[in-house]
């Protein structure tokens, strides 16, 4: 199935990483930044750095890293499109149906 940059995009920007990944990890801010201990590592000391800024995450104990796809992926064992279904669900993005139009930019 092919998935439109577009809608790709929009559900980029609804999903938050910062509110997607409080749901999984507990993240207190630090600054500009949130920290936490990392879901990918075992770990004492918080070295999960999420950028609501960049809209990504980073270890810096295991190197893991990535945007809020990424996330959701590793997490819960998933491929892109199941990810990408699980966030466009959560924020309400709705695919378009097969042999929908193009819609016309009307700018
Ligand atoms: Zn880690």
């Amino acid at each position: 199935m092919y998935y439109p940059e577009e809608i790709i995009e929009e559900v980029r920007q609804k999903n938050d990483i910062v509110d997607v990944i409080s749901g999984y990890v507990r993240i207190k801010k630090k600054g500009s930044n949130y920290v936490g201990l990392c879901p990918f590592h075992n770990e004492k000391t918080g070295s999960f750095m999420v950028s609501r800024n960049k809209q990504i995450y980073k270890c810096f104990g295991c190197g893991a890293g990535g945007n809020v796809f990424t996330f959701v992926m590793e997490y819960e064992n998933f491929t892109f499109p199941e990810a990408l279904k699980q966030l466009a669900e959560q924020a309400g993005v709705s695919f378009p149906k097969r042999n929908m139009t193009r819609r016309q930019s009307g700018r």
